[in-house]
């Protein structure tokens, strides 16, 4: 069966790919599972200069077919920060996500609700013999200040679906990837995966 390295070393994107990934007739290989520690700089301007020096180092380190995936969220009245910087957002040193979330709101205080924001998802998707795709995915809703459930990661807990009348962190998985950015990623880049893996 054709390989796919999921080129993350982040677990709540791990479980969200290999469930995206379920129908397609293709083995879903982590890092972990082949003994892969990588941890790539994410130094570029753009979510697509990230997400393919991700999926190239992991598709020359593994010599596996490689989908990286650079996301973020934007929230309208920081001017779209946290952005490509979401998983450092904290002036805290060995933040989590738990201090992200209390950062975010701390920043948003001040400013009149709703506090729009969208979800970004760029996949890019490199063969080791220098190939490369790009897919992407948008997800709109708004930030609020209560923590709501506890599914998901990252700022799941306080990015509510106005059309769900949910968080993300309330969604089951089944629901977080039909909505998702990373779901609208995935179908936009699905026809490329397919013939680059021929499947
Ligand atoms: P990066 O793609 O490694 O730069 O990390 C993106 C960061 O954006 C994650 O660490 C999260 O903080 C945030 N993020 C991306 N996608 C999601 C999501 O589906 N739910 C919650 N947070 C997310």
């Amino acid at each position: 069966m054709n390989k796919l390295l999921i080129a993350t070393n982040n677990r709540g994107k791990v479980k969200e790919f290999q469930e995206l990934l379920e129908e397609l007739n293709v083995q879903l290989i982590t890092p972990a599972e082949i003994n892969l520690h990588l941890e790539v700089a994410e130094d570029g301007k753009t979510y697509e200069a990230n997400a393919s020096k991700k999926a190239q180092a992991f598709a020359q380190a593994s010599g596996l077919i490689s989908l990286a995936d650079d996301s973020g969220l934007e929230v309208e009245a920081l001017d779209g920060a946290p952005g490509l910087y979401s998983a450092r957002y904290s002036p805290k040193a060995n933040a989590d996500d738990q201090d992200r979330r209390a950062y975010l709101l701390e920043n948003l205080s001040a400013k009149p609700r709703p506090w729009k924001a969208h979800f970004h998802a760029t996949l890019a998707l490199a063969a080791p013999g220098g190939a490369l795709e790009f897919g992407a995915g948008d997800c709109y809703g708004e930030i609020i200040p209560q923590e709501r459930g506890t599914n998901g990661f990252g700022y799941d807990p306080i990015f509510f679906m106005p059309e769900y009348g949910r968080t993300m962190a309330e969604m089951d998985a089944q629901q977080k990837n039909r909505a998702s950015h990373r779901a609208l990623a995935v179908a936009d880049i699905l026809p490329k995966l397919k013939k680059m893996l021929g499947v």
